[in-house]
């Protein structure tokens, strides 16, 4: 491709609305163009990136045996009745009627009409497994679009869902999907973690996200230095203590304190002298309609996937004023445990805690030496805060680290929930009816090209990795009114084509400062740069973007020379 023709805006100055380093880069190199808010176009340099992408997506769903299938973007409502998420999706579905007054919505996933596809064509388990995948446009009307193509509104998913006649095959299908998200991002050049992630109610360690290492991701991670356990800080389990409290102390007497005014775990504990991790919170909740409390230490956070998931509540929410009134008898700040108006539950780190400080359920009050069984009885003790510094591997008691990521695929085993919900069965070998085991599988696929800019790229712009990158070699004549020098670069050009090598010819009348700066900006991991002085010696320069590494190189060597890098950079990841 040649610059003079090519549409590659590229721009000096940070856009001042975009937060994150991707996103600007993504705007500063001419890639995407904002048309609305979460919605974005692609240049052509970006799109480059995303067929590449794309590209290694489907080498390695072909290779674990998926097909590749393309599923409407619109979508109607009948379907989503049947699986009961028409009412349940909430805000992020996109809605829309026809002239009919017929309801429809743009797909945010497609276990539906996957499902729907499934259940009319197969019938017996001699046709079973099967695994489909799609790459297609999905809308989700996002509460906060953000970080650009990252977190947009309408975006390009890889989409896969499997199908299998029993368990084994399920796990089977599964683990195929897992090892060929592996096998993806690393060909994309990514460093990333697997992690179990939340499943829902479907429960067990089946679900795994693949969060790409950085600083700016959006998801907590937990991972052992001992053992494998690798988790979503949100899904990370925290171990039921022994139970035994510490006879060291006597149990003392349940003492009212004057609390005026004071409501967080901070200044009750500063106002009585004790840590907050004496101090236990009172959190209430609602879900589906129902009013909870959930207990837990002053210096922990509440988990609410796991109150979610443990209660099997498809809504949970903090409740309002007037809710905590209700239940308590006083306002917001001053909630415990005892007399409460409703269901109690509490952590595990609550078990073993003695003369502990609660709200008193009365304005400006609290209780001192509060104690179990005597001023309060738990029926349910279970695992419902995040994992915190102090704690150790919920797997092996070794020591753990936390890391943020971004969550760039997704392998979720669904068991029966929509084969159940939609009647998708198949006749066994007995000629019994039984319904289908699924798993789906997602990959961002636009987020994966953000987040591999995350992870790689300096302060002059992006390094993209070999793999992914919109051009592989970036040939710049430093003078192009230097017939000699021109000359010279039509003929490397035509050579690195010849070789199929992805080139982009900067053929432009610029200054060599600007074409430096812009081959930088948009990171082609190789330049050719063909100056006067050199070329008189018969040399050309070839310089690495990632290390900065330059080579001097005999006119008739360049071209070997580059397509060896390249090949050896796609080889290194892409493994057997
Ligand atoms: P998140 O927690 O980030 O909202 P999700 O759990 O809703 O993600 P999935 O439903 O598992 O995401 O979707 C599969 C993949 O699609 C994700 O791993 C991610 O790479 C991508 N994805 C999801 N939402 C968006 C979005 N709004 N913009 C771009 N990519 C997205
Ligand atoms: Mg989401």
């Amino acid at each position: 491709m040649r610059y003079s023709e090519m549409l590659l805006p590229t721009t000096k100055e940070t856009p001042s609305d975009a937060e994150v380093t991707s996103h600007q880069l993504m705007l500063r190199a001419g890639m995407i163009r904002k048309l609305a808010g979460g919605i974005y176009s692609y240049l052509p340099l970006g799109y480059r990136t995303i067929k590449k992408v794309e590209a290694i997506i489907r080498e390695e769903m072909d290779r674990a045996g998926a097909q590749e299938i393309f599923m409407p973007a619109v979508q109607p409502s009948e379907l989503w009745q049947e699986s009961g998420r028409w009412q349940q999706y909430g805000k992020e579905l996109l809605r829309l009627r026809d002239r009919h007054n017929r309801d429809y919505c743009i797909g945010p996933t497609h276990e539906e009409v996957v499902t729907d596809i499934v259940r009319n064509e197969i019938q017996t388990y001699r046709q079973l497994p099967k695994n489909l995948y799609q790459i297609q446009t999905k809308f989700r009307d996002e509460i906060r679009p953000r970080f650009g193509v990252m977190r947009s509104r309408e975006f390009s998913m890889k989409d896969a869902y499997s199908f299998d006649a029993d368990e084994e095959g399920a796990a089977r299908s599964y683990e195929r999907m897992f090892d060929a998200y592996e096998r993806i991002f690393r060909r994309c050049g990514l460093s990333f973690r697997a992690v179990e992630a939340d499943s829902g109610n479907i429960g067990g360690s089946y679900s795994h996200e693949f969060l790409v290492n950085a600083a700016s991701g959006e998801d907590g991670m937990v991972y052992c230095l001992a053992c494998d356990y690798a988790a979503n800080t949100e899904k990370a389990e925290t171990a039921k203590p022994k139970e035994g409290i510490s006879s060291e102390s006597e149990f003392l007497p349940l003492e009212e304190v004057h609390t005026p005014d004071i409501r967080s775990i901070e200044e009750v504990s500063a106002f009585i002298g004790v840590k907050p991790r004496d101090v236990v919170k009172t959190l209430i909740y609602v879900a589906d309609g129902k009013t909870i409390a959930v207990l837990v230490r002053g210096d922990n956070e509440i988990n609410e996937t796991k109150v979610r998931n443990f209660l099997d509540a498809s809504i949970l929410e903090m409740a309002l004023d007037e809710e905590i009134m209700a239940a308590t008898g006083s306002p917001r700040g001053f909630a415990g445990p005892i007399g409460i108006k409703c269901p109690l539950y509490a952590d595990y780190s609550l078990i073993n805690m003695k003369n502990f400080v609660v709200g008193a359920n009365r304005e400006d009050y609290h209780l001192k030496n509060c104690n179990w069984g005597r001023d309060v009885t738990i029926d349910t003790f279970a695992d419902f805060r995040m994992i915190a510094d102090d704690d150790a591997c919920p797997r092996c008691g070794g020591e753990i680290r936390f890391a943020r990521g971004i969550e760039v695929g997704h392998v979720f085993k669904l068991g029966t929930k929509y084969s159940k919900a939609m009647n998708a069965t198949y006749l066994d070998s007995d000629g019994k009816e039984k319904l289908m085991i699924m798993g789906c599988y997602g990959i961002g696929v636009a987020r994966t090209a953000a987040a591999a800019i995350e992870q790689s790229h300096d302060e002059d712009g992006i390094i993209w990795p070999m793999a992914i990158a919109p051009f592989q070699v970036i040939l710049t004549p430093v003078n192009m009114s230097d017939e000699n020098l021109a000359l010279t670069a039509e003929g490397i050009y035509e050579e690195l084509r010849g070789q199929g090598i992805d080139v982009l010819y900067d053929d432009r009348d610029e200054r060599a400062g600007v074409k430096f700066k812009d081959a930088d900006l948009v990171g082609i991991p190789l330049r050719i740069t063909i100056g006067a002085k050199r070329l008189a010696e018969g040399l050309v320069e070839v310089r690495k973007r990632a290390t900065g590494e330059v080579s001097l190189l005999a006119l008739a060597e360049v071209t070997d020379f580059v397509k060896e890098i390249v090949v050896r950079e796609l080889d290194a990841f892409a493994g057997g």
